[in-house]
Order: structure tokens, then C-alpha cells, then sequence
């Protein structure tokens, strides 16, 4: 009997009759070897077609593999299985003393699945989550297990791979001694008079800053403030202490927000919008984020602000959030300081597709990168232009799997095979 297989918001319907859940390493090869086409569905949290199999192709989760985590409390890593979500992760990481540097606002997503993409926190001094990959551990087409370290010279391709080189059955992480966070939420930040310098001190009030709006006037909504406990507690003078729990998205409830009002708790528990014990089975919203040069971030507001009423026609909320630039080859902040302006729409593609093409337009001269799991109908041609180690991915993609088995139309437009 075939299966409806979606991801979560239930915008994607795959066309794969069946997901393949591998118990086993052995079935898993096994699995890959046999099959002419493979894509690994993670937890399903992507917005595009970046997993869609295509036709007669596998589509595989590795959910069902026996879960390691495995923490090594001296060499600070851990080693985890690629489908374990970072709510399960961090909590074991915890548990011995230590902790991520940083996590996205969900916890739910698979580790695997979400370095795939270049997914990311904030933070003016926090690179996305891949930047704590320090190996990557795949099965590759013919069905062999392959090893690829940071000092490997093929590393900047292996973590944020779109899941073209191979199935990911675990990573080794970096891990940091444990911390506390406290967050604060503020409310109302003008855009007007926030120049480069004064964006630059406000996301930098603490280790991780999002502001957040509607754009149903200029400005700012909310400002969610992450300050680490044992650095230094700087003012806030630019918007008011808000005066309740606050969701993103103004008029939900804020029940399933994580702790406010500056109540001291562990990282895992802070720097996730969402609590991971709150667990969104689907989500009736769509999303799209570009990451663009920090130094143009007021510039790129002001764009945006410039098609405003266009924006707040379809829009739940926008978060505006800083990423470190690393060195993943595909990663939308390699190379470069980042601010990525992040949209949650309403559930409606046909009436998002077009306001996304106008912001499209409106980020055009800032050399916007789209998240790579998010809506965006950049095309691929302007992405190559955008990606500047594309070529270099290209290469890597091809000696490790020279018949494209782990590619679908989403990666071959991409890398233009
Ligand atoms: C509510 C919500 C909040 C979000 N918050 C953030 C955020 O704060 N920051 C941010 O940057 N993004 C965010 N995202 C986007 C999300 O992090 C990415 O879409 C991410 O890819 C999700 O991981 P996943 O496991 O669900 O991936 P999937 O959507 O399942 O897959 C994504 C890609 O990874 C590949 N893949 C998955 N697992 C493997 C594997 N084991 N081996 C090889 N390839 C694999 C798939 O083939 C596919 O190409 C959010 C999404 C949602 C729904």
C-alpha cells in the first residue's frame, strides 16, 4: 500500500509511494548499492523539494538507525547519529557538562538534515551549526562507508552537502564547556536613525540577538535578547522591557515559547525560541530567509521596508538574525559576516510565491543567498553566481558519486548537471 509521504508544513507531498526506514548500517549499504536513486528524508522540516527523490527513486530516512551519542568529556566532541534532533542531543550534551555553541530556533531538526541546509542560530559571533562539524560520516553510492575529517581537503563540501554526496549516518561535533542563558524580550525598536553602527551594537547586546517584526509599520515588534550568564549584562536603552510573554508571531500564545524575563536556565533551554518539549507535529506556515552581507544589513531592512505593505500581506513574522561567515563551501554565510532576513508566511503558496519574487527583487543588489530548506525561486543560474565555491562542490559531488545517485532535480539545477 503506498504512503502520503509530506514534510512538515504539508506544502511538499513526495512523490515516493514508500519511505524506506533503514534499522541497520548493513541494510542501509545494502539498500544504496541496489538502488539507482537515493534521497534521505531528515525530520522533514525543509519548505522546497530539496529531498524530493523524483520518480523510481528511493526515498530513505535513517530515523530507525540505532541512535549513538556518544560524548567524549575530554576531547570535548560528540559523536552523533545523523537523524537524532538536537532536542535529544542536547540534552545528553548537558547531561555531561558541555554543550552546542549554538542552536536554531526549533530543536526538533535532524542534525543531519539541518547542517545539510546551512541552518543556522544568531549571533554576531556564532557561525551556522555546521561550524561545530568536525567529521562527517556517509555511506557513498556504491554502498562503501567514507570518513571525511576537517583536515581533509574535501571537508568544506562535506557538511552542508544538500545531501548530494551520500547518506550522513553520523557526525562528530565540537562541544564547549555547559552554559546559562537568560532572555530577555523588548518591544519596539525604530528603524528610523539605526544606522550601520547602531545595528551593529544592538545585535551585538549579547551572544545571540533576533529582532522581529510583522512589517505592518516600520520597525521592530520584538527584540529577543540571549545573554550568556557569565558575560557582562549591557544595557538595553533603544526599546522598552516587554511587559509579557511574547510569541514571534504576534497573537499566538507564548506557552510554548521558551523561558523570558531574564530567568537564568541551561543554553538548550534558551537559545531555541520554542521549547523542545512542545513538539509541532505540522505547522500551517511557509518560510523563506536570505542571508546577505552584514555590512549592508540597514540597507537591506530599508529595502525591505521599501515594499512593506507587499511583505505584511502574507506575513506571520520576520526575524532578523546575525550569522558568523565560515567556510562550508554551499553554506548561504561562507565567506562573509551575515545578516539573514528571515520570513514566516501564511499557508497559502499561490498568494506567498509572488510577494517572494518582489522581495527577491527588492534583495537583488545585496547578493542574497536563500536558505537552501526555505521557499525561494532564485534562479539557479544567480545562485551559481552567488555561490562562489559551487564549482569546487561540483567536483567533489562527481568523484564521490560519479553517477548521481544522490541527485535530484532541486541539486541538479543547482550544480547545473
Ligand atoms: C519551525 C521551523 C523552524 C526552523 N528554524 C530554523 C532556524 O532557526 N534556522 C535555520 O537556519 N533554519 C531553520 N529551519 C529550517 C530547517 O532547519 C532546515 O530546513 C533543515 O534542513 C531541517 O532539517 P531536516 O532534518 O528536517 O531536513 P530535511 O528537510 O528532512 O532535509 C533537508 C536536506 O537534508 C538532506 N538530509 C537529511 N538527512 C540526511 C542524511 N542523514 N544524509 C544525507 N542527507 C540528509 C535531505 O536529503 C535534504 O536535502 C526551520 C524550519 C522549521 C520548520
Amino acid at each position: 500500500m503506498s504512503e502520503t509521504i509530506t514534510n512538515w508544513a504539508g506544502n511538499i507531498t513526495y512523490s515516493a509511494e514508500k519511505l524506506h526506514r533503514s534499522s541497520s548500517l548493513d541494510g542501509l549499504a545494502a539498500l544504496v548499492a541496489g538502488s539507482a536513486r537515493v534521497r534521505v528524508l531528515g525530520s522533514g522540516h525543509s519548505f522546497n523539494e530539496i529531498a524530493e527523490p523524483g520518480p523510481e527513486g528511493v526515498l530513505l530516512s535513517i530515523a530507525d538507525l540505532p541512535p549513538v551519542i556518544d560524548v567524549d568529556t575530554e576531547a570535548r566532541t560528540v559523536r552523533v547519529s545523523g537523524g537524532v534532533r538536537y532536542a535529544e542531543l542536547a540534552r545528553t550534551v548537558h547531561a555531561h557538562g558541555l554543550a552546542l555553541p549554538n542552536m536554531a530556533s526549533l530543536p526538533h531538526i535532524s542534525v543531519a538534515g539541518s547542517v545539510a541546509t546551512g541552518t543556522h542560530g544568531s549571533g554576531v559571533g556564532n557561525g551556522p551549526l555546521s561550524s561545530a562539524v568536525r567529521e562527517v560520516e556517509l555511506v557513498t553510492a556504491d554502498g562503501s562507508a567514507l570518513t571525511i575529517a576537517r583536515d581533509d581537503p574535501r571537508f568544506g563540501g562535506a557538511v552542508t552537502s544538500l545531501g548530494a554526496l551520500g547518506v550522513v549516518t553520523a557526525l562528530t561535533l565540537d562541544l564547549v564547556p555547559s552554559f546559562d542563558v537568560e532572555q530577555y524580550v523588548f518591544t519596539e525598536l525604530p528603524l528610523t536613525g539605526l544606522d550601520s553602527a547602531a545595528f551593529g551594537t544592538v545585535m551585538s547586546t549579547a551572544y545571540s540577538v533576533s529582532l522581529f517584526t510583522d512589517w505592518r509599520a516600520p520597525g521592530f515588534r520584538q527584540v529577543w535578547v540571549k545573554r550568556r550568564t557569565d558575560q557582562p549584562l549591557a544595557d538595553f536603552p533603544w526599546a522598552a522591557p516587554a511587559g509579557e510573554k511574547m510569541h514571534p508571531v504576534p497573537g499566538m500564545p507564548a506557552v510554548n515559547c521558551t523561558e523570558q524575563f531574564g530567568v537564568p536556565g541551561p543554553w538548550h533551554d534558551r537559545l531555541p525560541h520554542f521549547r523542545a518539549e512542545f513538539t509541532p507535529s505540522s505547522g500551517a506556515e511557509l518560510q523563506s530567509e536570505y542571508l546577505l552581507p552584514r555590512v549592508d544589513a540597514v540597507a537591506t531592512l530599508h529595502a525591505v521596508d521599501g515594499i512593506r505593505e507587499t511583505v505584511a500581506g502574507v506575513l506571520q513574522t520576520c526575524e532578523v538574525r546575525t550569522v558568523a561567515a565560515d567556510e562550508q563551501w554551499l553554506s548561504p554565510s561562507y565567506g562573509r559576516d551575515t545578516v539573514a532576513l528571515h520570513f514566516t508566511w501564511i499557508a497559502d503558496t499561490a498568494a506567498v510565491l509572488p510577494v517572494v519574487r518582489r522581495l527577491e527583487e527588492a534583495l537583488d543588489p545585496f547578493d542574497a543567498r536563500p536558505h537552501w530548506g526555505k521557499v525561494f525561486t532564485t534562479p539557479a543560474a544567480v545562485l551559481r553566481e552567488r555561490h562562489p565555491r559551487l564549482g569546487d562542490f561540483r567536483k567533489l559531488a562527481r568523484e564521490l558519486d560519479p553517477e548521481a545517485k544522490f541527485a535530484n532535480d532541486f541539486v541538479r539545477a543547482v550544480l547545473a548537471d
